[in-house]
C-alpha cells in the first residue's frame, strides 16, 4: 500500500489521539554548496571569461531594451537577424515611434509573437518618450512599468546598461540552479533569491552571463557535458557522468565560438 504523505501522517496521528506534534518540515536548502564552493565555481567561471558579453547585439540602453524585450521565447540568433535592420533604421525610441509599429511588425516577422512585440515596441518607446524624456531608466521599479518589461527584462537592462549587480534567471540559469542545487528553487524568482544570497558580491556583476554561458555550452539541457566542465570536481548533480574538471584556462569570446564549431 502506498505510504501516505507526511501532512496526512500527521493528520491521522492527531486524529488517533497520540499527542505527538507534527513534525516540523525541513527548510528547502537554498544552495546544496559551501561558500567556499560557491567561491571557488566562480573564481573558475572567472578565470574562464573574465569580461563575459551577453549575445544580444545592441547600440546603446534602448536598443538593449528592445533587443531583451524581442528575446522572449526566441534566441538571441534569431532576434539578431531581425534587430540588425530595425536598429539600422531606429536606435532611439522617438526614430522607434516615427517607424510606426506596421514598419516593426515588417522587420521582426521572422521572431515568435511578432505583433504582440512590435505593439509593446512602439508602446514602450511612446512611454519613455512620455515619462522618462527619451531616456531608458535605470530603476527597477520603473522598468517593468514599461509595457512588455519584466522583471527578467529589467534585470537584464539593470546588468547589462547599468553595470547593476542583478540576476536575470532564463531558462539556463533555471536549471543550472536546480539540477546541480546551487540554489533549487521552483520559480525563476526562488532561484534569483537564491542567487543573489550565495553568490559573493565581487562575483555579482557577471554571475549572470557566466551561468547562462555554462548552461548554454556546457550543462545543456539534454545532456550536459561534463568533460567539458571546469567545476566537474565540485559539482553535485545526480545527472554528472565526469568528476575530472576540464583544464581551467581562458576561453575565445563566443562568437568564435560559434563560427569555429560551425565550420
Ligand atoms: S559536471 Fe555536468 S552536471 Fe555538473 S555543472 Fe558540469 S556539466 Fe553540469
Amino acid at each position: 500500500m502506498k505510504e501516505p504523505k507526511q501532512k496526512t501522517r500527521d493528520k491521522l496521528r492527531l486524529r488517533d489521539g497520540s499527542n505527538a506534534k507534527p513534525r516540523p518540515r525541513p527548510k528547502r536548502p537554498f544552495s546544496r554548496y559551501t561558500p567556499e564552493e560557491v567561491d571557488e565555481i566562480f573564481r573558475r567561471f572567472a578565470v574562464q571569461r573574465p569580461e563575459p558579453k551577453g549575445e544580444l547585439e545592441h547600440v546603446n540602453a534602448f536598443t538593449l531594451l528592445v533587443a531583451v524585450v524581442l528575446s522572449a521565447q526566441a534566441t538571441d540568433a534569431g532576434v539578431n537577424k531581425a534587430t540588425r535592420a530595425l536598429f539600422a533604421e531606429a536606435d532611439t525610441p522617438q526614430k522607434m515611434v516615427a517607424l510606426g509599429e506596421a514598419a516593426v511588425g515588417g522587420h521582426i516577422r521572422t521572431i515568435g509573437l511578432w505583433r504582440n512585440k512590435a505593439k509593446n515596441v512602439i508602446a514602450l518607446s511612446e512611454a519613455l518618450i512620455r515619462d522618462h524624456d527619451g531616456v531608458v531608466p535605470g530603476d527597477r521599479d520603473a522598468l517593468v512599468k514599461l509595457p512588455g518589461v519584466g522583471r527578467k527584462t529589467a534585470n537584464v537592462v539593470l546588468n547589462m546598461a547599468f553595470g547593476q549587480p542583478t540576476m536575470a534567471v532564463d531558462t539556463h540559469i533555471l536549471r543550472i540552479g536546480n539540477r546541480i542545487g546551487l540554489a533549487p528553487g521552483k520559480t525563476p524568482d526562488e532561484v534569483e533569491a537564491g542567487l543573489v544570497r550565495i553568490i559573493p558580491d565581487k562575483y555579482m556583476r557577471h554571475a549572470h552571463h557566466w551561468l547562462i554561458l555554462h548552461g548554454r555550452y556546457v550543462c545543456k539541457a539534454r545532456r550536459p557535458e561534463c568533460e567539458h566542465c571546469v567545476i566537474a570536481d565540485i559539482c553535485k548533480a545526480a545527472v554528472k557522468t565526469s568528476a575530472i574538471p576540464a583544464p581551467l584556462v581562458e576561453l575565445a569570446p563566443v562568437p568564435e565560438i560559434v563560427a569555429a564549431a560551425a565550420q
